[in-house]
């Protein structure tokens, strides 16, 4: 019997959508790691327990996802650069009793885009949560000239571009906005950072659909279904479109790094996912 060396998991609420635990599983059979990965569904209620269990506990890392990557950050004893600007961690990493945060949104976003060949000048980004602030830190790091901020939530808008206005050529702008046709128009990257789109979501996405496509990339970071409404608009134009499933994948790779030393191949990833699509068919 192997001993567990790495004691991992995920921790968000909720969590029955989420596929991560099956894919490290499956990372670790492939790679023959001494790791367990569990997930943790903990309600906002007992969150804070939770959070002082972690500390105490023999957990090696967690994965963070919604609605804990920025409260995560009040219990942490550092974080890195990046997960400071953007402002939330999907990452954890246990020094002794200390507690240490990294984003890999922002990464496997970065990745993603590299991996659709695409170099953007101008971006449009809908939604100004916690995913978009990696994706807008993403175009910091590719020296993206110019991004545009759709976001309906005061104070987001204030954070927004308190953080990223010194960094690159922010625009922040509203549903409502009559720029929001020429944005669209004017974006060779237009991404959608909201949950509009999800499988189990109702109602239809305020765009605007007779823009001029080509040239553009549509980049929903939803990954379910394979071909999201967002993405189908993006296509209805002629524009390409891809999903969130290479992040996903990228900011996993990049957070097993993070815990273990371990570099494994994209390549192995994407297989330990069609696996699973194929056990789920079954
Ligand atoms: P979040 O922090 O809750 O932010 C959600 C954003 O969407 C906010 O700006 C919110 O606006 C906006 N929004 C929500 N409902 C809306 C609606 N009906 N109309 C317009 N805007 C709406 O969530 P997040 O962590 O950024 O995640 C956003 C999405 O990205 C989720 O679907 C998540 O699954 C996905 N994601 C994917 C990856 C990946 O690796 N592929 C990684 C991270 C996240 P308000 O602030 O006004 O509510």
């Amino acid at each position: 019997m192997t001993t567990i060396k790495y004691k991992l998991g995920l921790v968000g609420y909720p969590l029955k959508h989420s596929i991560s635990s099956l894919l490290f599983r499956e990372i670790a059979l492939r790679e023959n790691l001494p790791l367990r990965y569990t997930c943790w569904e903990i309600s906002p209620a007992y969150s804070e327990e939770f959070f002082h269990w972690l500390k105490r506990s023999e957990i090696s890392g967690i994965n963070v996802t919604i609605p804990y990557k920025e409260r995560i950050m009040d219990h942490l004893d550092q974080f890195d650069e990046t997960a400071r600007i953007i402002g939330a961690v999907n990452v954890v990493k246990k020094f002794g009793d200390e507690l240490h945060g990294y984003n890999t949104d922002w990464y496997g976003f970065v990745e993603s885009l590299k991996k659709a060949c695409l170099q953007p000048s101008k971006m449009l980004i809908l939604g100004g949560g916690g995913a978009a602030r990696a994706v807008l830190y993403g175009a910091v790091a590719i020296s993206c000239r110019a991004v545009t901020v759709v976001e309906r939530t005061e104070e987001k808008v204030r954070k927004l571009r308190q953080d990223f206005s010194p960094l690159l050529e922010l625009k922040v702008i509203s549903w409502e906005s009559s720029l929001l046709a020429a944005e669209i128009e004017e974006a060779d990257l237009v991404v959608n950072a909201t949950p509009v789109g999800l499988p189990n979501w109702s109602g239809s996405f305020p765009l605007e659909t007779s823009f001029l496509g080509s040239g553009k990339l549509f980049f929903d970071l939803i990954y379910k279904p394979e071909v999201t409404p967002f993405m189908k608009i993006g296509l209805c134009c002629g524009a390409r479109a891809v999903n969130g499933l290479d992040m996903l994948l990228f900011q996993a790779m990049k957070s097993l790094e993070i815990w273990t030393g371990v570099k494994t191949s994209f390549q192995s990833w994407q297989e330990a996912y069609q696996k699973i699509l194929g056990c789920e068919a079954h």
